[in-house]
């Protein structure tokens, strides 16, 4: 099942794009980057050796990313000045995949 992101997330008065594919030139062994100064979420599609990278690890990159924006925006980065900020980041982002790609996370449509 193909992932779909959206072009940008609204977080609070922050609005941050999401660039996915993205290509990161100066470092092949970045899969993501959450950028807040340029309030934007960038997402690796392709493995180092160019092949595409799976769905689910995708979907976890943007979770990753889209956290680190969270925090940052309603907690003052308050998780990301912490010791362990990337395991937490990563437990939560890892949870989060799992049930978006299983389809039991809630979606908005209009009536
Ligand atoms: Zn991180």
């Amino acid at each position: 099942m193909p992932v779909y992101f959206p072009e940008f997330v609204q977080l609070g008065a922050h609005k941050y794009v999401v660039r996915c594919p993205y290509n990161f030139k100066e470092r092949t062994d970045l899969y993501g980057q959450c950028d807040n100064a340029e309030a934007e979420i960038r997402i690796q599609c392709l493995e180092s050796g160019g092949n595409p990278r799976p769905d689910s690890e995708i979907a976890r990159t943007f979770f990753h990313e889209f956290l680190h924006a969270v925090d940052c925006i309603f907690l003052n980065c308050e998780v990301g000045k912490m010791k362990q900020s990337e395991r937490i980041i990563n437990g939560l982002a890892e949870g989060l995949a799992q049930a978006f790609m299983a389809g039991q996370m809630p979606t908005v449509t209009e009536i």
